[in-house]
């Protein structure tokens, strides 16, 4: 409560010393002020108690002090009445502009300091547009009430509220936002404080002289050199200050008939002279200062990024050096643009010293199996010609690497086609791994499959020996006995082949090259047919669709089919004549569907995904024989394709498998590349 009265007491101080400040300075004859510095203060004091509890009090009081003042200097009720009109429109329209142009403004509802050069034009539309709207009552109400009032006293009127709310709001805006979030108080270098104090010396003096000493010259607008050198070097908030001192003094020196303008005979016009060179000083000042403070952040913020880039920049650079996968970005004219230290040590530091790649054989770069490599298979000259180039196995074998080193190599086009990045892994210990293992396996299956021959043998003989022997209880235990171990042995058989394709699947370089897959599946239907005929079971008929190009492992491929031809062979219903299509479309992505549907006994519901892990088995009971290996083998090969393969009901009844594969690369392909190509 004590604070609101406070309040509302310093406003009323305020006000009242404003107004009748403006009032000792009333022109001859007139009712007019040619100083209104209430004007300023007023619209300060309103915009920075926007948010006041009790700020609608402040109005009134207004125009309290407005109607005691004015009659108390001399003004007629009714003019006195028409100021009050005046001062509290002036100040409504100022707020209302200066909020809508300036929001974010301290003082405007906002909280950003006034700093920007925008700032300055928006304070001045807003003072113009409340004062304009000032003008619009107060001169027409002297003119209504004295009988008398000239263009040139509308244009004092004017003049005078305009400079007067500029420079208090201008000063009232910065000081006020530094106040409220409290004075950083910064060590002024010794340099800079000298040159503070030798601008007010030099300003006293010019001014001084230009006001103070009567030589009758027109010596002001020299003084605007003391504003920009202000403006030019000094704080923005002093710029300010340094304004409104200046102004002050320039408008009471003339107003006692002294300085450049007291030359000028009428009174007004003096009067309009000097407000408008203070005017122009505030404007000088401040647009001076805010545009360089405005050009220093600019900077700021610039050397900020660009300090943020070059750390980017760096840390990238030490990322990439410190990579053991070789990096380089080559232009389209075959030269490095930059490459990282692994690149080099991954092709045994053999380097061109050119700054161009040279030939592969430069680098001496080999195809696996140890053929020369081709310029034109280079990864780089691929993806310039638009290819993407994924994990491309290279022998290096140079002077620096004699022993041999496989490397994988991916290459893509850099976005913008300024060149392509070449990514380089080596791969030596996984491929010499993946060897043994290959060679572990192949020594494992022919030491299994050795036995299980020797057993077959041995079963076959012991087969014919029961055969021979007279027809009792013993002999008949015995031939099942021996036939269960037949088929245990078969068992055993597709088991170990099963496991050798897994491990041949999973481990073996695939060489895809383009296939007619209607050719290889043709060769697997006729096979499936046969077979069916020597084991006296019902042939299975088979609808080939359209059955587009491939590319693909031809051996891979083979199995694949094969595979899932057999299943759906196998997994029929007894005494049902299995019925097999076998189609292709082709998608987005150069990619060719290939489906195949049967009518067979179907998929459990829920194990659609499953019957994809290694030795899983939908069917266990009914009697088909299967090591639950098949449907991962073919996974492995699409995958490996860079495909993808699931299996849905065929909505007829039976099953669908669904497996995508790259298309063919060349539109006809040879009938020369036929699936059994490797086979
Ligand atoms: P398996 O050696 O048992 O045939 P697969 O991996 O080839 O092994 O198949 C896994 C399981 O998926 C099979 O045991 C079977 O239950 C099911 N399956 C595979 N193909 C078909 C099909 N065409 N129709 C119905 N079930 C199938």
């Amino acid at each position: 409560m004590i604070g609101s009265l406070g309040r509302t007491l310093a406003w009323s101080v305020l006000c009242l010393l404003a107004t009748f400040a403006g009032r000792l300075t009333i022109m001859d004859g007139t009712s007019l002020s040619l100083v209104w510095p209430a004007a300023g203060v007023t619209v300060l004091w309103f915009s920075m108690q926007r948010r006041a509890r009790l700020r609608w009090v402040d109005p009134l009081m207004l125009a309290a002090i407005t109607l005691v003042v004015n009659m108390a200097t001399g003004a007629p009720l009714v003019l006195a009445l028409w100021f009050v009109a005046a001062n509290l429109t002036q100040v409504a329209v100022f707020l209302r502009v200066h909020a809508r142009l300036s929001p974010q403004l301290w003082g405007a509802g906002g909280d950003a300091p006034l700093a920007r050069s925008a700032d300055l034009w928006r304070l001045l539309f807003a003072t113009v547009a409340g004062t304009l709207a000032g003008a619009a009552i107060g001169p027409p109400a002297v003119w209504l009430v004295s009988g008398h009032v000239s263009w040139l006293d509308a244009a004092v009127w004017f003049t005078r509220n305009t400079v007067s709310i500029l420079l208090i709001a201008a000063v009232g805006l910065r000081v006020g936002h530094h106040w409220r979030g409290g004075w950083q108080v910064r060590r002024i270098p010794p340099l800079r404080l000298a040159e503070y104090a030798a601008l007010i010396v030099c300003s006293i003096s010019a001014y001084a002289i230009g006001f103070a000493a009567n030589h009758g010259l027109p010596l002001a607008f020299p003084l605007l050199a003391v504003t920009v050198w202000a403006g030019l070097r000094l704080h923005t908030t002093f710029v300010v200050l340094h304004d409104l001192c200046l102004g002050s003094i320039a408008v009471l020196f003339t107003l006692h008939g002294q300085g450049p303008f007291a030359v000028i005979e009428s009174f007004q016009a003096r009067a309009l002279v000097a407000q408008v060179f203070v005017g122009m000083v505030a404007i000088v000042g401040l647009s001076i200062a805010l545009g360089r403070d405005e050009r220093a952040e600019l900077l700021r913020q610039l050397t900020d990024t660009g300090r943020a880039a070059a750390a980017q920049a760096q840390l990238l650079t030490t990322i990439v050096d410190s990579m053991s996968d070789g990096v380089a970005v080559v232009r389209t004219d075959g030269s490095w643009a930059m490459r990282n230290p692994a690149s080099v040590a991954l092709l045994g530091g053999v380097t061109s010293g050119t700054g161009t790649i040279a030939d592969p054989g430069h680098y001496g770069l080999f195809h696996p199996d140890g053929t020369p490599l081709p310029d034109a298979d280079m990864a780089h000259t691929r993806a310039l010609a638009g290819e993407d180039v994924h994990n491309m196995e290279l022998l290096v074998r140079n002077s620096g690497v004699p022993d041999g080193r496989i490397v994988s190599v991916s290459a893509r086009r850099l976005l913008g086609d300024d060149g392509v990045v070449v990514v380089f892994h080596d791969v030596t210990a996984e491929r010499r791994q993946r060897d043994e293992l290959a060679s572990f396996a192949g020594v494992v299956a022919h030491d299994l499959l050795n036995p299980l021959t020797t057993i077959d043998g041995w079963a076959e003989n012991l087969d014919d020996t029961l055969r021979g022997m007279p027809d009792t209880a013993a002999q008949r235990d015995a031939t099942d006995s021996l036939s269960r171990i037949v088929r245990a042995s078969g068992r055993m058989r597709h088991l170990i082949n099963d496991l050798l394709a897994y491990t041949t699947t999973r481990n073996a370089v695939i060489a895809p090259v383009d296939v007619r897959l209607r050719d290889l599946v043709v060769d697997v239907t006729t096979a499936r047919g046969d077979l069916a005929a020597s084991g006296a079971t019902p042939a299975p008929l088979f609808a080939l669709g359209r059955l587009h190009d491939v590319h693909a492992d031809p051996v891979l491929l083979r199995q694949l089919v094969d595979n899932l031809i057999g299943n759906a062979v196998k997994y029929t219903a007894p005494g049902v004549v299995p019925r097999i299509e076998i189609c292709s479309v082709r998608i987005e992505g150069d990619l060719v569907r290939v489906e195949i549907t049967d009518n067979g006994i179907g998929i459990p519901a829920g194990q659609h995904e499953a019957i994809f892990n290694n030795f899983h088995r939908a069917h266990r009971s009914g009697g088909y024989a299967g090591t639950g290996l098949g449907l991962a083998i073919c996974k492995r090969i699409v995958e490996r394709h860079g495909g993808s393969i699931i299996a849905t009901d065929n909505p007829g009844g039976g099953s669908r498998f669904v497996f995508t594969l790259p298309k063919a690369t060349r539109r006809e392909v040879a009938h020369a590349v036929k699936a059994n190509a490797r086979s």
